[in-house]
């Protein structure tokens, strides 16, 4: 696997236009993540609790690690320590859980929402009006060591680029209507819209994505992919 090449084409491609890459690097082998580190990447994605506190424990320690899948409040005590983002908060009571793990720390986490976009029931995420009722002033200065900084969305696993366009437009349009809205601003700044995998990063581009998060196009095919 030419990692380090895939890395340099895909920054090629979103070269000026504001979006951020995280190389998703989910049951890959440390060595693998050290190719790219050395190179000079220092931001990965990863899915799994315990798999991302051994790669923290055992990579160097200037790199920004991103959570980006389901997460069980009983498991944020060990990645609280350390992750940069978590892309995956999908209920008020986990971000209550991550606001309290912060706390022990001294840190302010940050966090996107996870909004529900897919048509399928299969993806987890929260509604439209879950993100509202967390987005206010009140609940959020409850919280103050996390910052909602942004939303995160994953399309229907379809080869429709119509369908995964439409998705795309709805969070974009969504995140919109949450940035100009100030009685829905948070205290924290939403600067973050996190969409697009190695399938359809192109397609969130266009649809406004400022993160994408890439995983096979990267580091090549997972043999347990979630
Ligand atoms: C695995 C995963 C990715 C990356 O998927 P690829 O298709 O390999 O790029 C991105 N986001 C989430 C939430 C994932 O679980």
């Amino acid at each position: 696997m030419a990692i380090v090449e895939n890395i340099q084409f895909i920054e090629k491609e979103i070269e000026g236009k504001g979006v951020t890459l995280v190389a998703v690097s989910k049951t890959k082998p440390v060595e693998m993540l050290m190719e790219a580190y050395n190179a000079g990447f220092k931001r990965f994605g990863e899915n799994y609790v315990q798999e991302l506190v051994d790669k923290y424990e055992q990579m160097p320690k200037d790199i920004e690690w991103h959570f980006i899948g389901h997460l069980q409040s009983n498991k944020v005590k060990y990645i609280a320590p350390f992750v940069s983002l978590i892309h995956s908060v999908d209920s008020f009571k986990l971000l209550q859980e991550i606001n309290k793990q912060a706390a022990k720390h001294n840190r302010v986490i940050d966090c996107l929402l996870q909004i529900y976009i897919a048509e399928e029931d299969t993806k987890s995420g929260m509604t439209e009006e879950e993100c509202l009722e967390i987005l206010q002033a009140e609940t959020l200065e409850k919280l103050p060591n996390v910052r909602i900084v942004g939303l995160m969305g994953m399309t229907t696993l379809t080869e429709d680029e119509a369908q995964i366009r439409k998705e795309f437009k709805k969070l974009k349009d969504f995140y919109e209507s949450l940035i100009i809205n100030p009685q829905r601003r948070p205290n924290s700044s939403l600067n973050i819209l996190s969409m697009g995998m190695s399938g359809d990063y192109s397609i969130a581009i266009e649809e406004g994505s400022s993160m994408i998060r890439v995983g096979s196009k990267i580091f090549g095919g997972r043999i347990y992919q979630k």
